[in-house]
């Protein structure tokens, strides 16, 4: 499961980019919301004190570098990892570099995942949104359709692969709680976006909170 649903997640994504226009719908728009307060959620309920337990001097720094990392990541991948972009680039070029930032973004958080935790289901949550905003960037530019599948195929796999390293790797899965902290500091970065971006302009709205509440009542209970 822990290899697969990522990988679904991406597929989902891309379905969900051929019958909704992530920029203007509704439910595109609630389920980002949804996905950024359960993401939040499971970080702070159960990876947060996870890392915290462990016990060690100086942590917290890594959590901020791994938030630091993601604004630098940001600057190239322009927010598909909060669910929208915001370039209008339509380049016929291979967008290697958006590559190379979703996929270290993608690789680490791979690594805190295991079967039992709620992190796979906040990560699938989170995985879903950002495929169906990639997917609506790369079918509207105008590259060939095999670099569409290639870039979206090489992007779903590094999660799963981000997971593997850490279970067959001894090095990787020695310094997992390092690597945990900077994760916590990327879904930190990502969810408080996520948020504050649903809430632009700070105009009430019912169901926006209401999707709110529940990621965060579901991440609770569940
Ligand atoms: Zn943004
Ligand atoms: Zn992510």
């Amino acid at each position: 499961m822990i290899y697969l649903l990522p990988l679904v997640s991406v597929l989902i994504g891309y379905v969900i980019s051929r019958f909704l226009n992530p920029g203007t719908s509704t439910g595109f728009k609630l389920l980002l919301s949804f996905s950024g307060a359960y993401l939040l959620s499971v970080t702070i309920f159960e990876l947060l004190p996870e890392v915290y337990a462990e016990a060690i001097d100086g942590i917290g720094i890594f959590i901020m570098l791994g938030l630091l990392l993601q604004i630098l990541l940001e600057f190239v991948s322009k927010g598909v990892e909060h669910g929208h972009m915001h370039t209008t680039d339509k380049s016929t070029a291979f967008p290697l570099m958006l590559l190379v930032s979703l996929s270290i973004h993608a690789l680490l958080e791979g690594v805190p995942l295991d079967e039992k935790g709620h992190l796979l289901h906040g990560v699938v949550i989170h995985k879903i949104p950002v495929a169906a905003i990639l997917s609506v960037f790369l079918i509207h530019s105008k590259l060939a359709k095999w670099k569409v599948f290639l870039f979206l195929g090489i992007f779903a796999l590094m999660t799963p692969l981000g997971s593997f390293l850490k279970m067959n790797v001894p090095l990787i899965a020695e310094s997992s709680v390092y690597l945990n902290a900077i994760v916590i500091g990327i879904f930190l970065h990502v969810s408080t976006t996520i948020l504050f971006e649903a809430s632009r302009n700070h105009k009430f709205n019912a169901s926006k909170l209401l999707v709110i509440v529940a990621g965060i009542l579901l991440a609770y209970f569940i």
